[in-house]
Formats: structure tokens, C-alpha cells, sequence
């Protein structure tokens, strides 16, 4: 099939270079010049496992195309991917002014019927707004379909190639086939194709991020209450985890979460319930937990130390999360902001995000080559984001680099009864 996707990021990229790699003809469009070039030159504008090699195969075999040149893209394509970003707006709703810029920008290419799907994350509604923005610009046939997007970074060609399901919403059986179509060869294995219609494919995005992101929450006030009654959230998470109705995954307290999608879909998915005149509660609980926890390494530091005023946190992990370069509303940034307005000092470290680190903060935290350059004179370590190279480090040689063998693990992953062993002052979360 023809295919064109417009918005080459997180998730645009990945889309386009996956339907590729099953043999279709894509187009990656961009209005970012500078992004397209890049991609052209064979660089990756961003860092997600496999993604490079998977483009740079079906850009050699030319079956995956970079272009600022969204009318021809989408003349040349029997379907049209609108992928780009969904952010908060000021009133915490999406703001979906780029979804429906490139929408009319669509209308007006379109010579011959065309399916539109949107891929970005957008709240119920967008479909028939993006349908009439289209209509609005042409007279040519085209449907629109609700196609959510459910990848995680870090394994987002894993996910996409092999997803969990696939929510397809369309109100017509020619849109309905086609997709189901371009899906088959992602679905083989069994995963379902479920068809419903779009207000409901719609909500299913937001539902099932606003669960993940509430589970976290919940896991994080356990946690918290661990610490006040002398319990052990590991213990905890493994007693309710086993049963079936629970399951295990997403139980890990932590500094709370970040990224480009649970802070605004929960918050978007407050606004538009509250549009409709009803107050979501739970969600609103789930995110000034969320709020809160992603200082509490820093309250553990207070409580420790005093004042932070002169002192200096080696941080290792910056990324919202491992394997990946994105720090979007990363806890980070929440930490490395009131460790600077607390007068200390910050020496951070991580695999994939210094760029990104360095376009927040400049020269205002030193960012080091080495993970353990950051611990050079530093008063304790703090562990922000999991990344496997942390998790079996060289103990004496952080013991002899930090001025005091001080560790606040913000996920867990050291053992407490271990680091007590060795010598270390250890803090983690619920235990
Ligand atoms: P992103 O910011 O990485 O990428 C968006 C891209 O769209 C950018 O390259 C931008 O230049 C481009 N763009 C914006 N306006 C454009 C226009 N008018 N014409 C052409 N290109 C334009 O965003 P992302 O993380 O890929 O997210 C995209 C959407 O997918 C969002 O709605 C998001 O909520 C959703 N989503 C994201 C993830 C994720 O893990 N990142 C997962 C599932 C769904």
C-alpha cells in the first residue's frame, strides 16, 4: 500500500518506518526541515531501540520516504497517518490545533478517495472535526478513522510490530477494510483487530493510560504508607500481584511518572469529562499524587541532611524512563529544579537524554560523559531513572568517589539489606 505519515516524532517515526518494513510504500512527512534533512542524511532525530536499523534498511531499499512535502505525499497515498503532537493546552485540555492545521492542509491535496486515520492521541470528538475541517477544503471522497496508538517507548518497535490488539474506529466498511488490510501482517500471531466506532476508539486511548498512570499513583501512596506502618512495599507488590485479577505489571513505586502522554492524557482526560459537566475525582487524585511523589527523593534528602544549601546530588538518569532520550515532564526535571532552588548542586548522568539535558538546564547542572564522573565529590547518589547499567555498578568504586556513601534510590533497584552491608546510608521508596 501507499502510505503517508504526517509527523515524524515519536511515534510517527516509528509508524512509518514499521508499515514499511512489511513491505509498504511510506512517506514520513515533517514540516520540521531540519528533522527531514537529518533523516535523509541517515541520523535519527531521536533514540528508541532498532528504530535506526529498520530505517535505514527501507530508506536504502526505498520503500520509506522523508519529505516536507505533505500535498504530495498525500496524492501519492491511499492512506494518511496524522501522527503529530497532541500537547496540553493551557486549560489542560489537547490542543489540537496541529491536527486539524494539517487536516485542512489534507483537504486541500486530495485528488481521489483517501483514508485519513488519526493516529495521534485526541479526545472524542476529533474524528468528526477532522472530518469537517477536511470537508471544508474539498469535494474529493475520504474517510476518517480513529487509530489510537498504544506503543511505549523504549519498545515501540516491538510493540507496534507485535501489538497487544489494534482499535480501529471507522463509521464505514470501505475505511473498516482497508485498514484491516494494512494491519493483517501486524496481527498474525492472533492479536485481535477490534472494530468499533470512533468515540469509543477515541476514549479507549485515553482509558487505558488514565488506568496505567492511576495504577502508579496507588502503587506510590502503598508505598508511601509502607514507610509510616514499617512495611515493605516489594513484599506488598508481590502478595497482590500474584492474584490473577491483579496481575504484576505497572506495581512499582517510583519517583512518579512522566513522558509525553500520562501527564497530558490524564489531565485532558479530566478536562473533557469536566466539559460534560462531570468531575473525574479519581484522576484528579492520581495526579497531584503524582505531583508530589516526584519530590519526595528530594523531602528524603532534606530529612537526611538538613539543608541542601552548598550540597551536591550526583543524579543518574535523566529520561522519563530507560531507553529512551525523550524527557518530557520527566521527575527529573521536577528534582533537578528544587535541588537548584534549594542552593545545591547537581552532577547528573544519562545513557541517552544529555542533549535534551543540556537544552533545559545549560550550564546550570554539570552533565558528565561518565556515570561515574557524576559522583566526583558529591555528598550522595540519587537514582532517577531505572536504566539497566545501574543496576550492578562497581559499589567500592561509588563509595570511594562520593564525599559521603549516601544513596537515595528513587526505583528500587538496589537491595536495602545489600547497600547496609556494604556501608552505604541507603534510601529507597516504601521500603
Ligand atoms: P512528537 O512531538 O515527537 O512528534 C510530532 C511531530 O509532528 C514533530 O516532528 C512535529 O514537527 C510534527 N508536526 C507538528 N505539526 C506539524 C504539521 N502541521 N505538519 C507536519 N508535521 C507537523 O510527538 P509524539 O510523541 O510522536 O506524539 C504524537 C502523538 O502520538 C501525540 O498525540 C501523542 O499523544 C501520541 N502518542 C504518543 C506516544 C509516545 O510514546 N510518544 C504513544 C502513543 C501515542
Amino acid at each position: 500500500m501507499k502510505i503517508a505519515v504526517v509527523g515524524t516524532g515519536y511515534v510517527g517515526l516509528v509508524v512509518g518506518a514499521c508499515l514499511a518494513e512489511n513491505g509498504n510504500n511510506v512517506a514520513c512527512v515533517d514540516r520540521d526541515a531540519a528533522k527531514i534533512d537529518m533523516l535523509r542524511a541517515g541520523r535519527m532525530p531521536i533514540y528508541e531501540p532498532g528504530l535506526e536499523e529498520i530505517v535505514r534498511r527501507n530508506h536504502e531499499e526505498e520503500r520509506l520516504a522523508f519529505t516536507t512535502d505533505l500535498p504530495a505525499a498525500v496524492q501519492d497515498s491511499d492512506i494518511v497517518f496524522i501522527a503529530v503532537g497532541t500537547p496540553q493546552g493551557e486549560d489542560g485540555s489537547a490542543d489540537l490545533q496541529h491536527v486539524l492545521a494539517v487536516a485542512h492542509e489534507i483537504g486541500r491535496s486530495l485528488t481521489k478517495y483517501t483514508v485519513i486515520v488519526d493516529k495521534s492521541t485526541v479526545p472524542v470528538g476529533t474524528a468528526a472535526r477532522v472530518k469537517a475541517a477536511i470537508a471544508a477544503e474539498t469535494t474529493q471522497p475520504f474517510s476518517v478513522v480513529s487509530n489510537p496508538e498504544f506503543l511505549k517507548q523504549g519498545a515501540a518497535i516491538e510493540d507496534f510490530m507485535k501489538p497487544d490488539r489494534v482499535v480501529i474506529g471507522s463509521d464505514d466498511e470501505r475505511s473498516a477494510a482497508l485498514m484491516k488490510e494494512m494491519y493483517g501482517p501486524f496481527t498474525r500471531t492472533g492479536a485481535p483487530i477490534m472494530m468499533m466506532d470512533t468515540a469509543s476508539a477515541e476514549l479507549s486511548k485515553y482509558a487505558a493510560n488514565s488506568i496505567l498512570a492511576t495504577r502508579i499513583s496507588f502503587m506510590n501512596e502503598i508505598a508511601n504508607v509502607c514507610e509510616l506502618v514499617g512495611a515493605d512495599v516489594d513484599q506488598v507488590r508481590r502478595a497482590i500481584g500474584s492474584d490473577r485479577r491483579i496481575g504484576n505489571s505497572f506495581l512499582f513505586p517510583g519517583v512518579g511518572y512522566g513522558g509525553s502522554c500520562f501527564p497530558k492524557d490524564v489531565k485532558a482526560l479530566v478536562r473533557s469529562a469536566r466539559d460534560k459537566g462531570y468531575e473525574f475525582r479519581i484522576l484528579e487524585a492520581v495526579e497531584s499524587v503524582n505531583d508530589s511523589q516526584k519530590l519526595k527523593l528530594v523531602c528524603k534528602m532534606q530529612e537526611h541532611f538538613g539543608d541542601l544549601k552548598g550540597r551536591t546530588i550526583a543524579l543518574w538518569g535523566l529520561a522519563f524512563k530507560p531507553r529512551t532520550d525523550d524527557m518530557r515532564e520527566a521527575p527529573a526535571i521536577s528534582i533537578v529544579n528544587r535541588l537548584l532552588e534549594l542552593g545545591a548542586g547537581v552532577r547528573a548522568y544519562d545513557p541517552e537524554a544529555a542533549d535534551t539535558a543540556r537544552r533545559l538546564f545549560g550550564d546550570r547542572i554539570a552533565l558528565c560523559e561518565k556515570s561515574y564522573d557524576a559522583l566526583n565529590g558529591a555528598d550522595a547518589l540519587a537514582v532517577v531513572t531505572e536504566w539497566n547499567e545501574f543496576r550492578e555498578p562497581d559499589f567500592k568504586r561509588i563509595k570511594q568517589l562520593l564525599k559521603t556513601p549516601v544513596v537515595f534510590d528513587g526505583r528500587n533497584i538496589y537491595s536495602p539489606g545489600h547497600m547496609r552491608a556494604l556501608g552505604f546510608t541507603y534510601f529507597s521508596i516504601g521500603r
